[in-house]
């Protein structure tokens, strides 16, 4: 049996926990995570009450500051769930740390209706996700011909679509001086893609550099290039599943 884009995920998540300590913690808590949802997702994909299992897992699993969101809100009376998990599928930008736990919850089912809809997306060029509208969470680099596609992904419904290479997805800026790429040696094959008129960024996983990379959890796990993007002003496009 082939493995599961869960268990891959897993194992990569796992790989670079071991090699980066700063993305011990932020992995093993994703580990978790992905484990439930692939639970979920096997189950039935309608299941909104396992929102409860799902707060639980965090609270045994997650970072402090999440574990305390999640320990609040457990207690909370079904209509209250029932309308966050509303408002996140309904597709607004999830905003407060509550907001973060049913995104991350919802993920898999996004992803799930996303694959049976079908989608066509030749002819598509906009850097807003064709199934959702949510704006992208990172970037993918993929060999095609002598050189690299890049492609915008989605961090609900994991929908990867082509968008040109030298473009800030933020604002639309071609210039290239104003669109700066920088890389780190720590992990080479993340680029960070900044724009300095709109003050964005995503970070993109250059599969051409590496083929064992998840652009999901090498997205993750690239922890310090957040922050060195932060700090120098710039400010993510759609924070990751773990609302970093
Ligand atoms: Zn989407
Ligand atoms: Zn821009």
């Amino acid at each position: 049996m082939r493995d599961t884009v869960w268990q891959q995920r897993i194992r990569r998540a796992e790989k670079l926990a071991a090699a980066h300590s700063f993305a011990t913690e932020i992995l093993g808590f994703y580990v978790h995570v992905a484990r439930f949802q692939e639970d979920l997702y096997r189950r039935n994909p309608e299941r909104a009450a396992e929102f409860g299992r799902f707060l639980q897992l965090v609270e045994e699993h997650g970072p402090e500051r999440v574990a305390l969101v999640a320990q609040r809100l457990s207690p909370a009376p079904p209509q209250t769930r029932t309308s966050l998990l509303e408002t996140i599928w309904s597709g607004a930008e999830p905003s407060t740390p509550e907001e973060f736990l049913a995104f991350a919850y919802l993920q898999p089912f996004a992803e799930f209706s996303r694959g049976a809809a079908g989608l066509h997306l030749e002819n598509y060029s906009t850097a807003i996700c064709p199934w959702c509208n949510r704006k992208p969470a990172a970037g993918v680099l993929r060999q095609q011909g002598d050189g690299g596609q890049r492609n915008l992904l989605c961090g609900f419904c994991l929908t990867e679509w082509p968008f040109r290479r030298v473009i800030c997805p933020g604002c639309g800026e071609e210039v290239p001086a104003k669109i700066p790429v920088y890389t780190a040696a720590e992990m080479p094959h993340i680029r960070v893609e900044c724009c300095d008129s709109c003050h964005g960024y995503i970070k993109s996983i250059d599969l051409t550099k590496n083929g064992l990379a998840d652009p999901l959890v090498d997205e993750l796990a690239s922890i310090p290039l957040n922050l060195w993007a932060q700090e120098r002003g710039y400010r993510k496009f759609h924070p990751n599943l773990l609302g970093m």
